[in-house]
């Protein structure tokens, strides 16, 4: 996959696209927001619903995931995505989670995508 590169993820998270668009300086569609999250369309959505909600603090990943505040981060994220759902009008939906080169991560900073609005298959192709 493009993108997933091990020097994507050898980036400090600060120098991603997604510390610009927290930061304000450049552009995204917002559908949520609060002191802790941020949610937006994917660039590139891969079914009618496709967005990102990204923690407002600098987490590289997966594996950089440590103690209470990530853990008050990480829960506060997944309680959102509720929120998200029905701002978006989706009833199922599907959450994933690329980590590192192996999964195919290409911003390095943590994001989970919630893909929706169609009927999804699985296991994926
Ligand atoms: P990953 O491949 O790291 O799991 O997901 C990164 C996602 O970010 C991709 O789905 C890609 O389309 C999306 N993306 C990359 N750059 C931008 C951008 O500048 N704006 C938005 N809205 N999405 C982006």
């Amino acid at each position: 996959k493009p993108g997933a590169t091990a020097e994507a993820n050898r980036q400090d998270p600060k120098d991603t696209i997604f510390a610009k668009i927290v930061a304000g300086q450049i552009p995204c569609k917002k559908v949520y927001e609060d002191d802790l999250c941020l949610v937006f369309d994917d660039i590139a959505p891969c079914a009618p619903v496709h967005c990102l909600i990204i923690p407002k603090k600098p987490i590289g990943g997966v594996s950089d995931l440590d103690g209470e505040e990530h853990k008050k981060i990480l829960g506060h994220m997944m309680v959102t995505i509720p929120k998200v759902a029905e701002i978006k009008g989706i009833d199922g939906y599907r959450l994933v989670i690329n980590e590192g080169v192996h999964g195919c991560q290409s911003v390095r900073w943590l994001h989970i995508h919630i893909i929706g609005g169609k009927q999804l298959s699985w296991p994926p192709g």
